[in-house]
């Protein structure tokens, strides 16, 4: 049962986007048998969700702010800041991390804040931090998203891939030749898959943000300004929760999303409203 406990504190320290992290592989038999404790039978079987489309005003920027990894240190302190502002936002959220009944009470109070905020898929081990070998076998790293699909309870197929910044829209693949073939697998069962236009980064020893909030709405400014991003007059923003995990960060959380609610031509919105994403329900 160790790796239990150890897991979501190692996973604390190492996120989606980054290189190869052999400090944190978990040797695959013990992953197998956290999964195992989340059996399909003991998930929560809500009413399923539906999407509502949106019709866009093209005099506005929309901003998808998205937090990764959780359930985790840090996922309530963002979840409870989005909700008492007023923002949609989603997260990106992984099989394994949702292994004390708290982590998983935490996954369905944020499945049960929808529309407001989105519960998705960001794969059930996180590819161990071996990103390489996890997208060199297409199959079981898809197989890895079902298994999430379905632990988590996530309402739309909606993924993001640990480690890399990939986009499967309707019709659209944008991906490097190491992700192409999970991202056709997922792609040919229906799911639409999310990356990201500019990341908040941490530090990675400490996990604390790297910019301070003023930078990031600067950054944000600029890359709408720029259009530099994967579609026009749409932002998705990266971070990870435990990046806000302290008051003093998750203040400067609150910083930034007041300066980029100050801007009127801002609307915040979940992923699930991205444009050109295949039908969710
Ligand atoms: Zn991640």
């Amino acid at each position: 049962m160790l790796h239990v406990i150890l897991f979501p504190f190692l996973s604390f320290l190492f996120g989606c986007n980054e290189g190869n992290k052999d400090k944190q592989k978990t040797p695959a038999k013990q992953v197998n048998s956290v999964i195992k404790v989340d059996t399909i039978k003991k998930v929560d079987t809500i009413k399923a969700l539906v999407s509502t489309p949106l019709n866009y005003d093209t005099t506005k920027k929309y901003i998808y702010l998205t937090f990764d990894d959780g359930p985790q240190n840090g996922t309530d302190a963002c979840f409870e800041l989005c909700k008492k502002l007023g923002v949609k936002a989603t997260f990106f959220m992984v099989g394994r991390h949702a292994a004390t009944p708290h982590l998983k009470q935490i996954v369905k109070n944020i499945k049960n804040a929808y529309p407001q905020i989105l519960l998705a898929n960001h794969s059930s081990t996180h590819a161990n931090g071996k990103y390489h070998s996890f997208y060199q076998h297409e199959q079981m790293a898809a197989e890895d998203f079902y298994l999430a699909q379905k632990t988590l309870d996530v309402p739309f197929k909606i993924i993001r891939l640990p480690g890399n910044t990939s986009w499967v829209r309707e019709g659209k693949l944008r991906a490097t030749s190491l992700t192409k073939p999970v991202c056709k697998i997922l792609d040919s069962v229906g799911y639409n898959i999310i990356g990201w236009d500019v990341e908040w980064n941490f530090n990675h020893k400490t996990a604390n943000p790297v910019e301070s909030p003023e930078k990031m709405a600067r950054v944000v400014a600029k890359t709408l300004e720029n259009n530099d991003m994967n579609v026009k007059n749409h932002l998705v923003i990266l971070t990870h929760d435990r990046m806000f995990r302290n008051q003093n960060y998750t203040d400067s959380l609150a910083k930034f999303i007041t300066l980029l609610k100050d801007n009127k031509n801002y609307v915040f919105e979940t992923v699930d409203h991205y444009p050109g994403l295949k039908k969710l329900n």
